[in-house]
């Protein structure tokens, strides 16, 4: 723990926590030495880890990295991160992320850009570590954590693990508890893991999931051991390769990882098949219709009365109005627009009815695969490396959307994925690899990543 605060002092150009914890860290790591002494401690007894801003954490100011929330210390913690005390582990602070989780570069949060730790060769320019949950990712990939928490909507996890070169897990939607986190879109949002391995993805994991009654979205199944999928073997298992991934214009560098990764799996004796998702083009659209829609009625309750910044007005909706335009930034303004217009009468039918619709059909298409014999899918993670902080959160706002090209359909779905290191490409940063699983079977997620790792 005192390594890791040293280590996070010493970064602190990245700007990967927006609020470090450093008595508590100590105090909570005096109390995993006393439990150790005493031959006692969970499974991840005294490791250091941080905590994503989304999480609520109690008596700990958490803000979703948005104005609004500046004053905002919770009286409650989240179900994941109490799951990660209850087994021992010990929080170095909150992590930078896009303001509500929106965004895929973590440049739209209310204490500026994470600056990620990597470079291209031979070049010093600022490049971002992806987003939303950019902090957490530059943190892991630092080394100013062992691990941390990430939310995954659309991709932020997966999406920055990728940018980061580290691991990065998103369950199954109902596998970790959505209790205590701040909602973005409440039937995509899930947590999960950061990792340096797939095997440290696999033990956090384990703390992190649950049935939790407090969400009842969060199924009740027993969480397997993760830790015991890794070296498991793959042979006959059967990797399905989606031809409509095969974006056109798709980076010769992504197509060589692509095929590197097919590669690593079939030396260890998996099947590759070319399967369709016919739907896949239709995914994005519609993930921001829903995505949206969703945030304009889960942000609705920030007006000022009962959580943080409050900014007086004469009478009670200038109040509101005055508040939520100080307190939110330009994206999620957008989202709140955009969510509020597709689900206004006149315009629910063409838009959110019938992204609800090719949701069904994103979910079918993964279905019919995996009823043809397939165990996973394995697509690039993003459809490039990472891009230069200011590079492209300034232009057409569709830019940044289309980096979640290969991650929303994953949430659309509910089903599980892993983002594992694939490579560097030629100037130098990580890629990644992404293999979407069946429903709640993160299991041979682990033992795939592990052999591609
Ligand atoms: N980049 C996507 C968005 O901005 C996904 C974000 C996320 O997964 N939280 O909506």
């Amino acid at each position: 723990t005192e390594a890791h605060l040293a280590a996070m002092e010493a970064a602190r150009v990245l700007n990967a926590y927006v609020l470090e914890t450093p008595d508590k860290a100590l105090a909570m790591a005096d109390a995993s030495d006393a439990r150790l002494a005493a031959g006692e401690g969970g499974p991840l007894e005294g490791l250091p880890l941080g905590i994503k801003d989304m999480f609520a954490t109690a008596g700990v100011r958490t803000t979703a990295c948005s104005k609004i929330l500046e004053t905002f210390v919770p009286v409650y913690e989240s179900t994941v991160s109490s799951q990660l005390w209850r087994d021992g582990a010990v929080m170095l602070g909150k992590l930078n992320n896009d303001e509500f989780a929106m965004g895929s570069s973590n440049e739209t949060s209310r204490f500026g850009p994470v600056i990620s730790p990597w470079r291209r060769t031979g070049d010093t320019a600022a490049i971002v570590p992806g987003g939303s949950s950019g902090g957490s990712a530059a943190a892991v990939a630092a080394g100013l954590c062992l691990g941390a928490t990430g939310t995954d909507t659309g991709g932020s996890i997966r999406q920055p693990a990728a940018f980061a070169g580290i691991v990065g897990v998103k369950p199954t939607y109902g596998r970790c508890s959505r209790w205590g986190i701040v909602a973005f879109a409440s039937s995509l949002d899930q947590a999960g893991p950061f990792a340096r391995s797939v095997r440290d993805g696999a033990i956090l994991l384990c703390s992190m999931a649950g049935h939790d009654p407090k969400d009842t979205t969060s199924v009740d199944r027993p969480v397997p051991d993760y830790e015991a999928a890794i070296g498991r073997s793959v042979k006959g298992m059967r990797i399905g390769i989606p031809k409509e991934y095969r974006v056109d214009g798709m980076p010769e560098e992504i197509e060589a990882l692509w095929a590197r990764g097919a590669a690593w799996l079939k030396a260890a004796g998996a099947e590759m098949v070319e399967v369709s998702l016919p739907h896949t083009k239709y995914a994005l659209p519609a993930y921001y219709i829903v995505a949206p829609a969703e945030a304009s009625s889960n942000l609705a309750r920030y007006d000022g009365v009962r959580f943080g910044v409050r900014v007086p007005g004469d009478d009670i909706v200038e109040m509101y109005e005055r508040t939520r335009a100080a307190g939110f930034g330009p994206e999620v303004r957008r989202r709140v627009m955009i969510g509020t217009y597709v689900l206004s009468a006149g315009y629910y039918d063409a838009y959110y009815l019938r992204a609800q619709q090719v949701r069904t059909l994103i979910k079918r298409d993964f279905e019919d695969c995996f009823a043809a014999g397939v165990d996973a899918i394995l697509t690039p993670a993003t459809p490039s490396a990472a891009f230069g902080v200011g590079e492209k959160v300034h232009g057409d706002p569709v830019e940044m959307y289309l980096n979640d090209i290969f991650t929303v359909t994953v949430n659309m779905a509910g089903l599980p994925g892993i983002a594992v290191p694939g490579g560097l490409d030629a100037q130098g940063l990580p890629l990644g690899l992404q293999l979407i699983g069946r429903p709640f079977d993160e299991e041979t997620l682990f033992s795939l990543a592990a052999v591609v790792e």
